[in-house]
């Protein structure tokens, strides 16, 4: 579809931020229907017009009083606005006047059901957190439907927060794949593979069968992308490492996997096999461009040359890390090798929240404490790894993670009057502006395949009230009530 929706250009250049949603009912011509509930949000083709745009490109140009147009899901246009307007002259408008424009975040990797285990168990041991809470709750509580309703809790706080795309590893994958379809967010969720019965599948061949299922019938989607997920090296056996890395490679989709994430695995790995976990994939023939690594904490420095020679990806999660005293993943060091590093939340679970500003902010913060060096990871770097290196952890930067002609239209405007962003002039240090002093709650609106989702702070797309009474069940369940 065109942008071609008529709406007078005065009317349309209302008050910075004004929600879209009444915008469309005060402005459109008197025969067009009403959006006649959440649905209406489905706003296709348009112009998001008047703020200052961070593209990500790859020159990193950002552009003063900018304007996006989108037609079709993707990117037609960006440039300054009075250039895009006069291109578009009877496009509909979200004016984003005082605010920056900026490609939505990609979460690389978390658990979103997992949010219903929100401060569930604090303050423990990775291995005790997961074999004597995590894996036993799960074992009880987790069906379909608990799943179903965490995923909905997840992203209505994801979407609310600028995020637009998520790397899941959960079970029932068929039913985060269609929740996560049905509030429009765009996610990667693989079905956790692990070598003793999970909440879904009971035995390996079960899961096999299902994760194959699951892979062929969401493979295509325009926004969901069906993965493969052995839990990691401590959980899944070296004979079926290789067999779903050989499912993977056939379906053709991503690999998820957690990898060099503590000490604890590392022994495990060292004890059974000699090797570090890394080196350990990469004599099993393993590692790959399709592999995306959660943590990646301790890697050797031949390890780290193995991910860059390799292509893998890697999801930094460093607020999970730093709680459970795992250590700290040389990101630097990764970048520097040429390390494709996204970043991600981890699950509510052991964070405890879905928040990926805050993610960047510790990134870029961590980095300098560990390293005594405040240069290393400065603010453009950090917020990179939510937008453009995801993409490429991913290797979905072709689709994704900034703002370019050609790439879907995933896009968020940030306000930029809270009191804990002033006084400063946001288009002057856009990136400083972003990752030091800029909220989840400045988020006002997300743009997904084209669709605004959020509109003034609200999600359109999901009911707050009912995910938040479900939600209020489950954890009563999970509380054995
Ligand atoms: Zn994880």
């Amino acid at each position: 579809m065109a942008v071609t929706r008529d709406l007078a250009r005065g009317c349309a250049r209302s008050l910075f931020l004004f929600p879209v949603v009444a915008l469309v009912l005060a402005c459109q011509a008197p025969t067009a229907e009403a959006p006649p509930d959440l649905a209406g949000a489905d706003v296709t083709g348009f112009v998001v017009t008047g703020g200052t745009i961070v593209t990500f490109d790859s020159d990193g140009r950002v552009i003063e009083d900018g304007a996006v147009a989108i037609e079709d899901g993707r990117i037609a246009a960006v440039g300054p606005a009075a250039e895009i307007e006069g291109a578009y002259p009877e496009a509909r408008r979200i004016d984003a006047a005082g605010g920056l424009i900026l490609p939505g975040l990609i979460n690389a990797h978390t658990h979103a059901p997992m949010v219903l285990f929100r401060g569930l168990a604090d303050d423990l041991e990775l291995m005790e957190w997961l074999e004597e809470v995590v894996f036993p709750a799960e074992g009880e509580h987790v069906d379909e439907e608990l799943v179903r309703w965490g995923t909905r809790l997840a992203c209505l706080e994801m979407l609310r927060g600028g995020i637009t795309t998520f790397v899941d590893m959960y079970y029932f994958d068929d039913t985060i794949a269609e929740e996560a379809e049905r509030c429009g967010m765009r996610a990667v969720v693989g079905e956790t593979l692990v070598d003793f019965p999970a909440p879904d599948n009971k035995s390996w061949e079960e899961a096999i069968d299902y994760t194959r299922s699951f892979v062929e019938r969401w493979r295509g989607h325009p926004r969901i992308t069906p993965a493969v997920a052995p839990h990691s090296l401590y959980t899944v056996s070296t004979e079926h490492w290789i067999e779903a890395h050989q499912l993977a490679e056939e379906l053709d989709v991503p690999l998820l996997t957690h990898l060099a994430e503590g000490l604890a695995e590392i022994d495990r790995v060292l004890e059974a096999t000699g090797m570090t976990s890394i080196e350990y994939l990469e004599y099993l023939g393993l590692l790959d461009d399709r592999l995306l690594a959660a943590h990646v904490i301790l890697p050797t420095p031949n390890e780290i040359d193995l991910l860059a020679k390799r292509g893998v990806g890697v999801a930094h999660c460093p607020q999970s890390n730093m709680k459970i005293a795992a250590g700290v993943a040389p990101v630097p060091a990764m970048i520097e090798a040429g390390v494709a590093v996204g970043i991600g939340t981890d699950g509510a679970g052991s964070n405890n929240d879905l928040n990926l500003w805050e993610e960047v902010d510790t990134a870029a913060k961590l980095h300098k404490l560990e390293s005594g060096d405040p240069t290393v990871l400065p603010a453009q770097k950090a917020l990179g790894m939510a937008t453009i290196e995801g993409a490429r952890a991913l290797n979905m930067q072709d689709e994704i993670g900034s703002l370019e002609v050609g790439k879907r239209a995933d896009l968020i405007v940030v306000a930029t009057d809270g009191l804990h962003q002033q006084p400063q002039d946001p288009a002057a240090k856009p990136y400083s502006f972003l990752v030091y002093s800029t909220k989840a709650s400045d988020v006002r609106t997300v743009i997904v395949e084209g669709r605004v989702v959020v509109d003034n702070g609200q999600v359109l797309t999901l009911d707050a009230a009912e995910v938040l009474e479900k939600a209020a069940h489950y954890r009563a369940v999970l509380n054995g009530q």
